[in-house]
C-alpha cells in the first residue's frame, strides 16, 4: 500500500557565515560569549539606529550562488519580515523576499542507487538571525535574552522540490555542507547552529503530478534527525490519508527524544509578515566585474577534485570520495605527493593510520603533528627498501608522538631492514636446526608450515627482515638436502 505513494520534499538550509562581525554592524559573530556582550545599538534594535550592510556577507553569497549554479542578480533587494518575538528587538527580521540575490540554480547528489541526479535551488537569499531565548532550569520560572546572535549573518539556500525520500534530503543535506564549509563560507558546526534545517514534506500518489499538501518541519539540526523527522513524517501522511484523513497545512517539529513530529501551529496561526522593502537600506549592486573576481577565487570543489584524482592519480572513485570529503585532508594528500610519495601508498597510509590517529587524538588535520613531507619521506623508505611495511607503523606512531623525521626515527631505533642475506641466513640455519620434525613435514609436503618458519625469522629478527629475502632464502633452504 505504501509502495502506491511517493514523498515529496524540499529543504529550507540557513548557514550562518563565517564573517567575522554582523551583518548590519560591527560586533563579533563569536561563537560562546558571555551573554549580550557582542551587541550594540544595532543589534539591540535602538531607535534610530541604522544598519550598513557587510561586503563580505554579498561576498559569501556569490560564492555560494557560484558554487550552486545559480544565476546572481544584478540588484537585490532587503526587505523587512514583521514578527514579534522576544529574541527579536526590531519587531523585523531583515532579509530578502522578492529580489533575492540568487535564484535558478542546482545541486548534484548521489541516489541510493549510485544515479547522479540534480537537485533544483530555488534561491538563495542573505539575512539575519535572531537572538536567542534561554529558559533556565532554576526554578525562577524567569527566561533570558541573549543577543549576540541577533544580526549574525546568514544564508537561506531554498530547494526545489525535488528530493523523493529521506535518503535524497540527507545526501543534498550532506553535500550542501560539504559545499558551503569548502566555500569557506560556513563553518558547518551542526552542533552550534552554524547549519539547520526546516524540511518541508508532502505525499502523493504514484503518478500524480500536482504536489500534495506539505507540513513544515522546524530546525533540525543533525543529518540523523533530518532523516529520522523526514521517515517519519512521510508514515504519519500516508497513514492519514490511508485513514481516510487529509493532511493539513501546518508547521511541525521534531521530537528527537521521542522520534516523532508534534504540530506547532497550523496554517491559520502562520504569521502574516507583512513583508516590505527596508527603506534603511539601499539596493545591493552586484557588478559583472565582482562576479567574475568571485569566480576566479572560487576554490576547486570537491565533485572537481573527485575527478581530478581519479585522473592524474589513479586513485579509485572511492578513495577519492574519501580524501576529497574535506579540503584540509585532500589539501594533505597532495602535499604528500608532491613531497615524493607514490599517490596510492599515500592514500592508503592517510586513509588509514592517519585519520585514525586523528580520530583517537581529535584533532583536525590542520593541526596534525606529522607534517605531509614527514610522511612522506617514510613512504619513500618503504619503497626504497629501507623499511618493511609492517616497521613502518612503528615509525608512523614515533613520528606521530615525537614530531620527528622518518630517517631520525629509523636511524635512532636502528629500525632499518635487514636485507644483509648473511644475517638472515644465519637466523634460518638456526631455526631449521631448532625445528627439524616442522622442516621434515615442510619437505613432505605440508606447505603450510611455510607460515610457521616466516613467522619464527621474523620473531628473530624482531620484524626488520626484508621479507621478500626471508621468503627467497627460505625456500631454497627448506629444499635443500
Ligand atoms: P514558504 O516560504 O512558505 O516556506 P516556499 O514556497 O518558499 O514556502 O517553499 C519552501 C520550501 O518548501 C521549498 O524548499 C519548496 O521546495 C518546498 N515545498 C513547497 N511546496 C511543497 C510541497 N507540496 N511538498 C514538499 N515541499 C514543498
Ligand atoms: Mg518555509
Ligand atoms: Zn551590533
Amino acid at each position: 500500500m505504501k509502495s502506491r505513494y511517493e514523498a515529496v520534499i524540499g529543504l529550507e538550509v540557513h548557514t550562518q557565515l563565517a564573517t567575522a562581525s554582523k551583518i548590519f554592524c560591527p560586533c563579533a559573530t563569536t561563537f560562546g560569549a558571555a551573554p549580550n556582550s557582542q551587541t550594540c545599538p544595532v543589534c539591540l534594535g535602538l531607535p534610530g539606529a541604522l544598519p550598513v550592510l557587510n561586503r563580505k556577507v554579498v561576498e559569501f553569497a556569490i560564492r555560494a550562488g557560484l558554487a550552486t549554479h545559480c544565476a546572481i542578480a544584478p540588484r537585490s533587494i532587503f526587505a523587512r519580515k514583521n514578527y514579534f518575538y522576544p529574541d527579536l528587538p526590531k519587531g523585523y527580521q531583515i532579509s530578502q523576499f522578492e529580489l533575492p540575490i540568487c535564484v535558478g540554480g542546482f545541486l548534484e547528489i548521489e541516489t541510493e542507487g549510485g544515479e547522479r541526479k540534480s537537485i533544483g535551488i530555488a534561491r538563495i537569499h542573505m539575512e539575519e538571525d535572531a537572538g536567542k531565548l534561554l529558559h533556565p532550569a532554576d526554578g525562577s520560572g524567569c527566561s533570558l535574552v541573549d543577543l549576540n546572535r541577533a544580526g549574525t549573518p546568514l544564508l537561506e539556500i531554498v530547494s526545489e522540490p525535488d528530493l523523493r525520500s529521506a535518503d535524497e534530503a540527507v545526501a543534498y543535506l550532506r553535500k550542501l555542507h560539504q559545499t558551503v564549509v569548502y566555500l569557506g563560507i560556513c563553518d558547518g558546526n551542526m552542533e552550534e547552529g552554524s547549519f539547520r534545517c526546516d524540511a518541508n514534506v508532502s505525499v502523493r500518489l504514484r503518478g500524480e503530478t500536482k504536489l500534495g499538501t506539505r507540513a513544515e518541519l522546524k530546525n533540525i539540526n543533525s543529518f540523523r534527525f533530518v532523516k529520522q523527522a523526514i521517515e517519519y513524517e512521510i508514515e504519519r501522511q500516508i497513514d492519514l490519508i490511508e485513514g481516510g484523513g487529509a493532511v493539513v497545512q501546518e508547521t511541525r517539529l521534531f521530537d528527537s527524544a521521542a522520534g516523532l513530529t508534534r504540530s506547532m501551529r497550523g496554517k491559520e496561526e502562520a504569521h502574516d509578515y507583512r513583508y516590505f522593502p527596508d527603506p534603511d537600506l539601499v539596493p545591493v549592486l552586484v557588478s559583472e566585474a565582482w562576479i567574475d573576481t568571485v569566480r576566479a577565487e572560487l576554490p576547486e570543489l570537491p565533485d572537481a577534485k573527485i575527478e581530478r584524482f581519479t585522473r592524474s592519480f589513479l586513485l579509485s572513485r572511492q578513495d577519492a570520495e574519501v580524501l576529497a570529503a574535506e579540503a584540509a585532508l585532500a589539501g594533505y594528500f597532495e602535499a604528500t605527493v608532491s613531497a615524493g610519495a607514490g599517490p596510492k601508498a599515500a592514500a592508503n597510509w592517510i586513509m588509514g593510520d592517519f585519520i585514525r590517529a586523528l580520530n583517537d587524538s581529535g584533532l583536525p588535520v590542520s593541526e596534525a603533528p606529522l607534517p605531509p613531507q614527514h610522511l612522506a619521506e617514510m613512504i619513500r623508505r618503504i619503497e626504497d627498501g629501507t623499511i618493511s611495511g609492517k616497521i613502518a607503523k612503528t615509525v608512523f606512531q614515533e613520528m606521530w608522538e615525537s614530531g620527528e623525521e622518518a630517517d631520525r626515527i629509523i636511524e635512532a631505533k636502528g629500525l632499518r631492514q635487514v636485507t644483509d642475506t648473511g644475517a638472515i641466513e644465519q637466523a634460518i640455519d638456526a631455526i631449521i636446526a631448532a625445528n627439524p620434525e616442522q622442516a621434515a613435514q615442510y619437505r613432505a609436503g605440508k606447505e603450510k608450515v611455510f607460515g610457521f618458519f616466516v613467522g619464527q625469522v621474523m620473531k628473530a629478527t624482531k620484524g626488520k627482515a626484508n621479507p621478500q629475502a626471508v621468503n627467497d632464502l627460505l625456500k631454497q633452504k627448506l629444499s635443500r638436502d
